[in-house]
């Protein structure tokens, strides 16, 4: 998000009373925006990441690990040295959903030379340990994509009881307090998004059938206050959750790169796409939800489910009234919409839009792919509107125009340059958990960034149908999925077999995520082989080369199965533990231990051999 300055925001009563002239201007505001950077060219390629931190309190004495709701008091300290000093920091500190959260940016994006990737991993560890210097002896700052037992009784500090029969955050298991204190907007946006809906979320995800879990699995949700409403949404066999912030509330990485130009962006946007849920296989960090373990490996499908304001119309469950139509997902989800030439061959979904707006940026010369695809953004509504952002103005201003934009929670984001026009066009990858190392997390940007490169020095296609990209990444949560699934792929990547034409049929095939990583004999190369043959013929020093086969030799070792996933990884310190009654709960105590452990390692006093290798 990043534009809303105030926190007056709309209620989505109000706000709905303004959503065609946020659509109109909107729209418009990407046109002016488009207008002034569409020949845009030769930006250089720079890239950067972001982590989500997670702020945790131990009560040592009772043995229990609690979010620690300080964000608000925290945030303002940290960003003391970059207002002093805006180009000199470290890192950048923002604001996350969470009041116990933090994201994190290096101070200075990346740029093109591989040796940066050689410090990578220091700024990931120095951003950690500059937000140490403020929490006292029993605070900490960890890379964990969700805290175990978040939405479980007593899992905050202060203690903070959810309230789920009010109009401010309802919910059965989460207080609105976790939600950040300091910027409102998130807390406005989830209680707007229950509104739009107008019904409560449900979010279910399977869970783990260990022996002792009751058959069928069902919780008693009156025993949390449900007057019924949530009764009638939970599934059986299925961990039920009602609130934003078991999606939006847990930790991931982000990383972003500008292209030269536009083209090269939507060219980037369109090839990493497929990419999408092979790194979340590779990357899945997140088994455990309110408690319990699921038969989930990463956060995605919480993610979609927590953010779907979708009304009962829109959904297809009810006649659609007051110009609704049907919204095939969520607001966040898989991409929808390739945006090249080349990628629209492989446009295969129904894109809704409205026919109006689509006209508008057509009126203006925006391409007919360009053009659908914000088109499609703008199918959402505000759910964080103020009336600053209605005076926006539509030539300089691209206030209701990120307002879309930045609460669509797509797996990979298509960037255009900000209003001050200074930093170019870019594409975001979105999808992966956070990891619980420094070292992972370096080893996972690094791996996105070199594919970035090698995709456009071999011109490498990734292509497959949009529907299949889908399908792959609704594969790529679930339980060992790594080692268990395969996926959707293009077969000819090199397009060697170009001349033959094959047809979109034949050039898919389904393999599994150690073909796709490290190659299958003579059928297809690999994407680990490709990268090492893009660095052997770039002149790389030995320093940057010995750091970048560590992280390529994690994935190359993580897809053959031969290195667990850190969700494989938790899964065990659970199932493991002595306590543990195989009913598929993490106690309090399983999860101070196992958060303890999580911690040690990052703080490096103990080994993690069976998820990475090295430091
Ligand atoms: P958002 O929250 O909107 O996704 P952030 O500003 O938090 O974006 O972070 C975006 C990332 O992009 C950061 O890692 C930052 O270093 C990086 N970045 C900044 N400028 C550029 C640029 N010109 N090209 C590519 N990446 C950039
Ligand atoms: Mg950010
Ligand atoms: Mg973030
Ligand atoms: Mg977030
Ligand atoms: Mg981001």
């Amino acid at each position: 998000m990043g534009v809303v300055t105030t926190d007056e925001i709309f209620t989505w009563e109000e706000s709905k009373k303004h959503r065609d002239y946020v659509r109109w201007h909107g729209v418009l505001q990407f046109i002016n925006l488009w207008k002034k950077s569409k020949d845009r060219k030769n930006d250089e390629f720079k890239w950067g990441d972001e982590l989500e931190f997670t702020l945790v309190k131990f009560d040592d004495e009772k043995k229990i690990a609690k979010l620690n709701l300080i964000s608000h008091k925290l945030l303002p300290i940290l960003n003391e040295k970059e207002t002093a000093n805006p180009n000199g920091v470290d890192c950048i500190w923002r604001p996350e959903f969470g009041s116990y959260q933090l994201e994190g940016i290096p101070g200075q994006p990346y740029g093109g030379l591989l040796s940066d990737f050689k410090i990578v991993e220091k700024n990931m560890r120095n951003r950690r340990l500059e937000v140490m210097e403020y929490l006292k002896s029993d605070e900490v700052i960890m890379m964990l994509t969700m805290l175990p037992r978040m939405g479980c009784p007593n899992s905050t500090d202060p203690l903070e009881q959810p309230s789920p029969n009010s109009n401010d955050y309802a919910s059965l298991f989460v207080a609105g307090n976790t939600v950040n204190q300091q910027f409102l907007r998130w807390r406005r946006t989830s209680v707007n998004l229950r509104a739009r809906r107008n019904e409560v979320l449900a979010i279910n995800l399977p869970i783990f059938k260990d022996k002792n879990v009751p058959e069928p699995f069902r919780e008693d949700l009156r025993a949390f206050n449900d007057d019924g409403k949530c009764e009638a949404h939970a599934k059986d066999d299925h961990v039920y959750m009602d609130a934003t912030g078991f999606g939006m509330g847990c930790c991931c990485l982000q990383v972003t790169f500008q292209g030269r130009d536009m083209q090269e962006a939507r060219v980037l946007y369109d090839q990493l796409t497929p990419f999408v849920p092979i790194m979340v296989a590779l990357t899945a960090a997140c088994p455990i939800f309110r408690g319990y373990l699921t038969d989930i490996d990463s956060r995605v499908l919480s993610c979609i489910d927590s953010v779907d304001d979708r009304t009962l119309g829109e959904r297809g469950l009810e006649p659609l009234k007051d110009n609704e139509m049907l919204i095939r997902t969520s607001r966040n989800g898989s991409t929808e919409w390739y945006l090249t030439e080349e990628g629209n061959q492989y446009n295969d979904v129904n894109l809704e839009y409205d026919e109006k707006l689509y006209q508008l940026l057509r009126d203006h010369e925006v391409d007919r792919i360009l053009a659908q695809h914000i088109a499609h953004l703008f199918v959402r509504d505000s759910l964080c509107l103020n009336s600053m952002a209605l005076q926006s103005n539509d030539e300089t201003d691209t206030d209701l125009f990120e307002i879309i934009q930045g609460t669509t929670w797509r797996t990979m984001r298509f960037k255009p340059p900000p209003a001050n026009l200074s930093i170019g066009w870019r594409v975001e990858f979105r999808p992966c958990d956070i990891q619980i190392t420094d070292f992972e997390n370096a080893a996972t940007a690094c791996f996105i960034a070199l594919l970035t490169r090698v995709i456009l020095s071999f011109n490498l296609n990734l292509l497959i149908p949009l529907t299949k990209v889908e399908e792959n990444l609704h594969r790529s949560y679930k339980r060992d999925a790594i080692n268990k699934e395969k996926f959707w792929f293009q077969r000819d990547i090199t397009r060697s077999e170009t001349e033959k034409k094959l047809s979109i049929d034949e050039e898919l095939s389904e393999l599994t995520i150690d073909e796709i990583i490290n190659g299958k004999t003579e059928t297809f190369v690999g994407i680990i082989p490709l990268m090492n043959s893009y660095l052997d013929n770039m002149n790389v020093d030995s320093e940057t080369r010995c750091t970048i086969q560590q992280y390529l030799d994690l994935f190359q070792k993580r897809a053959s199965g031969k290195l667990m996933t850190d969700a494989a990884w938790i899964r065990k310190q659970v199932t493991s533990h002595p306590q543990y009654k195989k009913d598929s709960i993490v106690s309090d105590r399983i999860s101070y231990d196992l958060v303890k452990k999580i911690y040690e390692i990052q703080m490096n006093t103990k080994q993690h051999p069976e998820t990475f290798l090295s430091y």
